[in-house]
């Protein structure tokens, strides 16, 4: 326990760090209730702050039955102009907008400002213009961790384009899938991308994908200059194609409601669905959200290590922190090459002051121990994030005590690539924490917990989250089928959009997400959330890593069933399975003891990092023949392993 906590478990929010923020605890009341009670007149304070060419006068215009989502409805704007242009002419030319560091430390840092930025995306603007994209075609965007692809993103915008980027860890097939989907003409790609000193194909990827579809153009940047096959005719090369295009490209004026971008999901629950989000209303939400969340302030570096491919990098690597004029790192490498330590040399290199990372990468830096962290000199550090996990107590403390020096805040800001932003957090100046709780809504979201009949929870309670109103960043469909939209999102409970995930809110009103609804299992009666068992196991100091899934039992209706990472340096043994099951019981009781321990070098995980449980359960319950879709794993030979783990149990 560090001194900022104290008994009740809460950790004080500390005041030295949040001198000068704009937002107070009795702020963010006010806000809150305004936002809620007077929300047309709140959301239109917050558009405000953007550029329109022609202002909205109907702000919110929705109904979750029949599903129909609208924001700022009539006003017309374009979000590429007010990322980039409107600081320029605003006199922040000279101001730094990105900071590239490469996958090799020793390689060449580039600095881009609002100006630079400006001209590139013009640049590639133009050049997709040459290749025939016009106003509402989608361009697909396969690229590594490098500048030029949100130049891509960007010059989408400027020029009306939707885009759908692509992680570049993902596979022909899916890539295929994602293409035909919303039948993409155009793709952007790279010869190869880095990661950890490995080449990564990209086009020879993007070739294999467009065996299976067919499109009509290829833009590729040179980027490590490995040989590639080019196509004539159909695939250019971005240098050659850009050379002579025009220094100039006026912003297409959008309706707020033209689609911006198509995102498939990360594929955790089976397969990924092209969730859509549209331009004035993701505009205002990435705006606010970043502004609040990470209390940004002029000069600060941000640095967010998600992908670009994922949600997390559109609103907060390219979007959020570009309407903010901010200044944002992007990072081509992984956490763990050429050593543990590279977040925090690179933190220490370009005195990071906010840092933005997932549960999985605290794990796996954890594991490794602390020496990697105090080596560096992490003081220009002030703000913490986490996302796409619950994170366990155990790593939210060593992430507040070894990374945060005991001082710094963290925000654990629970959201979708549906919801487009942040949803549930503390503010920084606002709130204390809780080890382990997302905390309170974000102006204008108004969270519910439901049991499965449907029932209102009210106080403290646990059951499914749902959301009751709108928010401007909400997804307005799926691609093609907005069928599906309204049966994922809007059917189990009519009137609501139901985000899937289990919740219990305290008596405080802090929102603890306890994992996917799918993976709530029941041990004789008892309802339990894998993230409990979980954090319990992840508490033991032999422990890195934990996932939990039911699978049938005789008497109990439901096991639990436990797979289990040991620190790089424990054997696994049976006393340490006889430890590991009293450990649980210990830590939640008898109800949640441990039925199989099932110990594992790795676990499968998404793309993105988060663990697949919907594979574990079926392995669990020993039906390895219908894994399902298996095209967003990381790391395919993880399954096999544990097929066969199971099967000489
Ligand atoms: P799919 O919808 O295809 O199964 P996915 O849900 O993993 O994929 P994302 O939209 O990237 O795709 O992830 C959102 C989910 O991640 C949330 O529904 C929640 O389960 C989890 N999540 C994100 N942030 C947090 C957080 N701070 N705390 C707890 N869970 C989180
Ligand atoms: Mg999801």
């Amino acid at each position: 326990m560090t001194e900022a906590e104290d008994r009740s478990g809460w950790v004080k929010r500390p005041t030295a760090a949040i001198e000068g923020t704009g937002c107070t605890l009795e702020d963010y009341q006010a806000l809150y209730a305004r936002s809620i009670e007077d929300s047309d007149t709140f959301w239109a304070g917050q558009a405000d702050r953007l550029d329109w060419i022609k202002d909205p006068t109907v702000i919110a215009n929705w109904s979750y039955d029949p599903v129909s989502i609208k924001w700022f409805e009539d006003g017309v704007l374009n979000i590429c102009h007010n990322a980039v242009d409107r600081h320029v002419a605003a006199g922040h030319g000279a101001s730094t907008a990105l900071i590239f560091e490469p996958d090799d430390p020793a390689g060449e840092v580039r600095r881009i400002t609002y100006a630079e930025l400006q001209a590139e995306v013009i640049r590639m603007a133009n050049t997709l213009r040459k290749m025939g994209v016009t106003k509402g075609d989608r361009v697909t965007i396969y690229m590594p961790m490098v500048p030029e692809g949100a130049f891509a993103m960007l010059a989408c915008a400027r020029i009306g384009a939707i885009h759908s980027v692509i992680f570049g860890g993902f596979s022909p097939e899916a890539i295929a899938g994602r293409v035909e989907d919303c039948r993409s003409d155009w793709i952007v790609t790279a010869d190869e991308g880095l990661r950890g000193g490995k080449r990564i194909p990209l086009k020879a990827n993007v070739d294999a994908a467009l065996d299976k579809v067919s499109v009509k153009a290829v833009l590729v940047l040179r980027h490590t200059g490995g040989e590639v096959a080019m196509t004539a005719g159909r695939d250019h090369w971005y240098h050659e194609l850009s050379a002579d295009v025009a220094a100039d490209c006026p912003c297409e004026p959008m309706q707020a409601e033209d689609p911006l971008f198509i995102l498939y999901t990360s594929g955790s629950t089976g397969k990924p669905k092209g969730v859509l989000h549209t331009t004035g209303g993701y505009a205002v939400w990435t705006e606010t959200t970043f502004r609040h969340v990470f209390d940004y302030r002029e000069g600060e570096v941000f640095w967010c290590t998600a992908d670009i491919g994922w949600v997390t990098g559109h609103s907060y690597i390219v979007y959020g922190p570009l309407l903010n004029r901010a200044t944002a790192l992007m990072f081509e490498g992984v956490p763990n090459y050429p050593d543990h330590d590279r977040f925090w040399q690179v933190c220490d290199k370009h005195q990071v002051n906010i840092f933005y990372t997932a549960p999985t990468a605290i794990r796996a830096l954890m594991r490794e121990g602390e020496g990697h962290v105090t080596k560096h000199d992490l003081s220009s550090l002030r703000l913490l994030g986490s996302v796409g996990e619950p994170i366990n107590p155990e790593a939210w403390r060593w992430y507040h005590d070894t990374v945060g020096k005991g001082e710094l805040p963290i925000v654990d800001t629970w959201w979708q690539t549906e919801t487009g932003g942040v949803m549930i957090t503390t503010l920084p100046g606002a709130h204390d924490m809780k080890p382990g709780s997302a905390g309170r809504p974000f102006f204008g979201i108004c969270p519910q917990l439901v049991d499965a009949e449907g029932e209102v929870l009210d106080g403290a309670a646990e059951g499914n989250l749902c959301i009751t109103r709108s928010w401007p960043g909400q997804a307005r469909t799926v691609y093609g089928d907005h069928d599906r939209f309204v049966q994922t999102y809007f059917s189990t409970y009519s009137g609501k959009y139901f985000t899937g995930d289990g919740c219990r809110r305290d008596e405080d009103g802090y929102y603890w997400i306890t994992g996917r609804v799918d993976d709530v299992i029941n041990v004789s009666g008892h309802r339990m959330g894998t993230a409990e068992v979980e954090s319990a196991l992840v508490l033991h100091p032999n422990v890195s890593e934990a996932a939990v899934v039911g699978f049938p039992h005789d008497i109990k209706g439901q096991g639990i069933y436990c797979y289990v990472t040991l620190n790089a340096d424990v054997a696994e043994s049976e006393d340490l399975t006889a430890e590991l099951r009293a450990h649980v019981r210990k830590e939640i009781g008898p109800i949640a003891t441990p039925d199989h321990l099932h110990f594992t070098p790795g676990l499968p995980k998404t793309r993105s990092g988060k663990i697949m449980r919907r594979i574990l359960r079926k392995i669990a319950e020993n039906d390895h023949g219908a894994l399902g879709d298996t095209s967003t794993l990381a790391d395919p030979g993880v399954v096999d392993a544990l097929v066969e783990g199971r099967r000489n149990r």
